[in-house]
C-alpha cells in the first residue's frame, strides 16, 4: 500500500472518529461544505449592503465622523449562525472564518462595480499583548481578502492600539497621529497622505472603536475613510 492511500484511509477513519462540524449551527459538515453547512449559508442574515445606497451603518457615524460610505456584511443577533461564527472566530482558534468572510463580502464588492477605488485597507488593531494571547487578530485575514478583491494594498502595522495612557505632549506631533485617550495611533503618517482607506472591524455596535481608529486616520491631509465590518447590529 502506498503512503498516500494510508494517508487517506487515516483522513477518513479521523473524519468518523472526529467529524467536521459546522460553526453555524454544529451539524456534521458534508463533502463540499468548508467551515458552513448549506443550510447556514441559506439562512444567514445578510445586509444586503451595497456601497452606494444608505444604510444603518451610515447612520451610526452621522455627526461623529466624516466618512465616505460604510458597510457590513451581515446582521449580527443576540443568538444564531453570526453569533457562533464570531465566537469561534474570536474565542476558539477559527481564523479561517475571517478568511471566509472577506471572500463574500470581496467578491459582492466587486460584482457590484463600485464607483471609487481603495488604496488601503486597514483593520483595527489589538493591544499586542492581547493578539499575542489570541494568537492574532481576528480581523486580519477578513482585511487582507477584502483587499485582494479590492486590489488595494493591505497594511495590519500602520494602526496600532495601546495600553491605556494619556494623550502624550504635542512636541511630536508632527510625527504621530492619535486619539484624544492616546488609545490609536499611528506613526508612520506620510503612508496616510492622500489615500482612500478603507478601515475593517468585526462587529459594529456603538461604533466607538471605529470611530476613534477613525479619527486617527483622518487626521491625515486629504484622506477618504471608508468603513466594512462581518457584522452590524439591526
Ligand atoms: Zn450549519
Amino acid at each position: 500500500m502506498t503512503f498516500s492511500k494510508i494517508s487517506k484511509i487515516l483522513n477518513d477513519v479521523n473524519n468518523i472518529l472526529f467529524p467536521h462540524l459546522c460553526f453555524g449551527c454544529n451539524a456534521r459538515l458534508y463533502r463540499g461544505e468548508k467551515l458552513l453547512c448549506t443550510i447556514c449559508r441559506d439562512q444567514i442574515p445578510l445586509t444586503e449592503h451595497n456601497f452606494e445606497a444608505e444604510n444603518e451603518v451610515d447612520k451610526v457615524f452621522y455627526g461623529r465622523i466624516n466618512i465616505q460610505k460604510a458597510a457590513a456584511l451581515l446582521y449580527f443577533e443576540e443568538e444564531g449562525i453570526v453569533k457562533n461564527l464570531i465566537h469561534h472566530l474570536k474565542y476558539r482558534g477559527q481564523e479561517e472564518i475571517g478568511t471566509l468572510f472577506g471572500d463574500w463580502f470581496g467578491s459582492q464588492f466587486k460584482s457590484q462595480d463600485i464607483p471609487f477605488k481603495i488604496d488601503l485597507v486597514i483593520p483595527v488593531p489589538l493591544h499586542r499583548r492581547k493578539q499575542k494571547k489570541r494568537g492574532y487578530n481576528q480581523v486580519s485575514k477578513f482585511a487582507e481578502r477584502l483587499a485582494f478583491h479590492l486590489d488595494a494594498e493591505f497594511n495590519e502595522t500602520l494602526l496600532v492600539k495601546r495600553a491605556h495612557t494619556k494623550t502624550q505632549t504635542t512636541k511630536d506631533r508632527w510625527l504621530r497621529y492619535q486619539d484624544q485617550e492616546g488609545q490609536f495611533l499611528v506613526e508612520n503618517v506620510r503612508e496616510l497622505h492622500n489615500k482612500s482607506i478603507l478601515l475593517v472591524d468585526d462587529v459594529i455596535t456603538t461604533g466607538a472603536t471605529m470611530e476613534s481608529c477613525g479619527k486617527v486616520l483622518l487626521q491625515a491631509e486629504n484622506v477618504r475613510l471608508y468603513l466594512a465590518a462581518m457584522a452590524c447590529v439591526r
